[in-house]
């Protein structure tokens, strides 16, 4: 699995941070660190922060692959 979280459009709300810890960490207020391959035992909880997203910032799967333009494999 692959993510690229849009920085531009997030906001720092920490929804992802709260619901998947071991993907995605908050620095500070509005810095956004986060693990772009994510081992596949974390998949459900990164979909489920993607889905909780309050600006939709997080961009899961092939698609995030195919505008990351690299191969998901
Ligand atoms: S839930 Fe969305 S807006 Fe909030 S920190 Fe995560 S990516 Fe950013």
């Amino acid at each position: 699995m692959q993510i690229v979280v849009d920085l531009n459009r997030c906001q720092g709300y920490a929804q992802c941070v709260f619901l998947a810890p071991r993907v995605f960490e908050l620095h500070g207020e509005e810095a956004l660190l986060y693990a772009p391959t994510p081992p596949d035992d974390q998949a459900e909880r990164v979909r489920r922060a993607a889905a909780a997203c309050p600006v939709q910032a997080i961009l899961v799967g092939e698609r995030a692959g195919a505008e990351a333009g690299t191969d998901v494999r």
